[in-house]
């Protein structure tokens, strides 16, 4: 089945280098199917495109006085239809009461969440206990037409370490339940152009989300139509 595939691109790239980057992407038809998440500033340049577009982080906040801040109503008049929420390197900075704020501000604007939960190294072994307080602290009481959960491990982020296909497998199986109502459930940590065949093979996740990888748009290609194609 065809896979979701989300790239967080994070503080990279430069004006320059998105647009080249948009131009080497359109050299292949399956550039259209994945989601994009660059800095909110180069939405514009993606939208032109007719690309799927996200950004990495709104405010808990709807208007007003909150210098340096972007609101879900703001993200969605320039037309990017997701926003990654409570991704770990967020986490660091946010409450949960925050992060449940901002999922209620985002559906309220009909954005799609893409809601990121995972657990630390030293948290391996109470996994389950870390990912059910996550999701009922922020998205028990809400829909969940529009909320994607992006599973991912904090300790497999960036570095090379990507956990077992079974225990993907199973850890997504576990959302699922702990959600109740259909979900989709993304894995993210470590997805590159060598594991993504090897991961589109897992049947209980529904896709990626890919960030150091994303940033090389011939690599982003080769994962992109690995992921829609398996
Ligand atoms: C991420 O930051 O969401 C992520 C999955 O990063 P990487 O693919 O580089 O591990």
């Amino acid at each position: 089945m065809e896979k979701i595939i989300v790239g967080n691109f994070k503080m990279n790239l430069t004006k320059e280098e998105i647009l080249s980057y948009i131009k080497e992407m359109k050299k292949s038809k399956y550039h259209k199917k994945a989601i994009y998440c660059p800095s909110s500033i180069y939405i514009p340049y993606f939208i032109e495109a007719n690309l799927k577009v996200g950004v990495q982080n709104i405010s808990s906040f709807e208007v007003g006085a909150h210098t340096g801040e972007i609101s879900a109503k703001q993200i969605k008049s320039v037309g990017a239809s997701y926003v990654i929420i409570g991704h770990s390197e967020r986490r660091e900075k946010e409450t949960e009461e925050e992060i449940q704020k901002k999922i209620e501000k985002a559906i309220k604007e009909n954005l799609k969440v893409i809601f990121c939960i995972g657990e630390k190294e030293e948290e391996i072994e109470k996994r389950e206990e870390i990912l059910k307080k996550q999701i009922e602290n922020s998205i028990e009481n809400m829909p969940k037409e529009n909320i994607i959960i992006a599973y991912e491990p904090v300790w497999s982020i960036g570095t090379g370490l990507t956990m077992k296909k079974e225990e993907i497998r199973k850890v997504s199986l576990y959302i699922k339940s702990v959600v109740k109502e259909k979900c989709k459930v993304l894995y993210g940590g470590s997805v590159n152009e060598k594991n993504i065949e090897d991961l589109s093979k897992i049947e209980e996740i529904d896709g990626f989300l890919v960030g150091g990888a994303s940033l090389n748009p011939e690599v982003f290609l080769k994962m992109i139509e690995v992921a829609v194609t398996m």
